[in-house]
């Protein structure tokens, strides 16, 4: 059983987006669901609208750190600072944002999987 803190949200941009049709979103997230880095894995349609932040609200908490794989890190700073914020985390340390667009399944399970593992590494 997984004892990691980490929780995996794949953000699909509705899942129309055309930067997600390389992959198959079903087996990105089945795949990762069943890693040992991450206690659960989650598909939401878009968390930068106004019910992803009401989910965000309810949803983030302390002690836990958060991976966004979706747009890109600099975007998703942007938009989850607030709501990080709201829930007592700090968007640069407690967000691990990974930018998984215009990739395969393999190509984006492979980058989510080395950039949790780098920083499970340095003490997450
Ligand atoms: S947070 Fe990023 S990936 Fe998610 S819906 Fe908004 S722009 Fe798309």
């Amino acid at each position: 059983m997984s004892e990691s803190k980490v929780g995996l949200i794949f953000c699909v941009c509705t899942g129309k987006c055309p930067g997600f049709s390389k992959m198959d979103i079903w087996d990105f997230i089945n795949i990762l669901r069943k890693s040992e880095s991450f206690a659960y894995a989650m598909i939401h349609p878009m968390l930068c609208d106004e019910d992803g932040e009401r989910f965000l609200a309810e949803f983030l908490k302390k002690g836990w750190k958060f991976m966004v794989a979706g747009c890109a890190p600099v975007m998703q700073k942007k938009l989850f600072r607030d709501a990080f914020a709201k829930a007592g985390l700090d968007v640069e340390k407690d967000l691990i944002p990974v930018d998984v667009r215009n990739m395969t399944t393999e190509e984006a399970v492979d980058l989510v999987e080395k950039t949790v593992k780098e920083h499970l590494g340095k003490g997450v």
